[in-house]
């Protein structure tokens, strides 16, 4: 059985607007721990992917099972979010007027499972789960600034760790490093190399340079998917993929 030891399994996954199919019988396997890139040229449906994921976009056929128990396509959207879904759009959405601590506190409060009400003070394990998530997105010299103060990319950071503060397994990423600067580029795939193995990471990217630092660093042999036209085009490493003559074809518009 293919959806055994996966986190998150799409199947036939079509999804149709006025007759187009934006999704063409998309079938995808992530395993657990694993860091997947997606790449495809715009109009593929990588965004329509995310959508169906999330609940938010119903597609009119397939699969799509989250471990080998929940069937996402019975879950609204909101459920989907508590079952350790965690989404990031490409824009930061970070409350601007908070300190990057009260912005981690606050996503931890909303976490259902943590019960504390928005005025009651913080225990122990939570101060230092705010600390630990704080180091991985390399904001602990920053904790106690501004929101709105930060750079582009450490708003980028602050999300992912609002995020992170709600313990998810999956995390779907929409081209977390556009624009970015080289560092900080960088910096967010060191982030992700080291949540790889402890959650499932999903990165729809354009940046090679971005990939290249995804695949090469971490664990070996990682797969990058192409996707086009709804469907996937190629999946291998990602020598493999580039050395693809369907790949070359739609990306060159040979
Ligand atoms: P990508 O994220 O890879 O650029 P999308 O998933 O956004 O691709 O879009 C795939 C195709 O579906 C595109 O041709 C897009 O125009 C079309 N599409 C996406 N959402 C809608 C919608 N709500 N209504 C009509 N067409 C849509």
């Amino acid at each position: 059985d293919t959806a055994h030891g996966a986190i998150l399994y799409l199947e036939d996954i079509t999804v149709s607007f006025d007759g187009f199919r934006a999704l063409n019988r998309l079938s995808l396997s992530i395993s657990a721990g694993e860091l997947r890139c997606i790449i495809g040229p715009n109009g593929a449906g990588k965004t329509t992917m995310m959508d169906v994921i999330t609940g938010k976009t119903r597609p009119d056929e397939g699969k799509a099972w989250f471990g080998s128990t929940i069937d996402l396509l019975r879950l609204r959207e909101s459920e989907i979010a508590q079952i350790g879904i965690g989404r990031k759009f490409q824009k930061p959405t970070v409350y601007e007027q908070l300190t990057v601590f009260e912005n981690l506190e606050l996503a931890l409060k909303a976490d259902r499972r943590v019960r504390a009400s928005m005025f009651s003070r913080l225990g122990g394990e939570q101060l230092d789960r705010i600390g630990e998530v704080l180091a991985l997105i390399h904001l602990k010299d920053h904790a106690q600034r501004t929101a709105g103060n930060l750079s582009h990319g450490q708003k980028q950071w602050l999300e992912i760790g609002m995020l992170l503060m709600q313990d998810p397994k999956l995390l779907l990423l929409d081209e977390p490093v556009a624009g970015m600067t080289d560092e900080e580029t960088e910096r967010t795939a060191e982030l992700f190399l080291s949540l790889e193995g402890s959650h499932s990471l999903v990165v729809v990217e354009h940046d090679m340079k971005f990939i290249g630092e995804l695949t090469q660093g971490g664990r070996n042999g990682k797969r990058v998917t192409v996707l086009h036209e709804g469907s996937v085009l190629a999946e291998g490493t990602l020598a493999d993929v580039q050395a693809n003559e369907k790949v070359v074809e739609v990306y060159l518009g040979r």
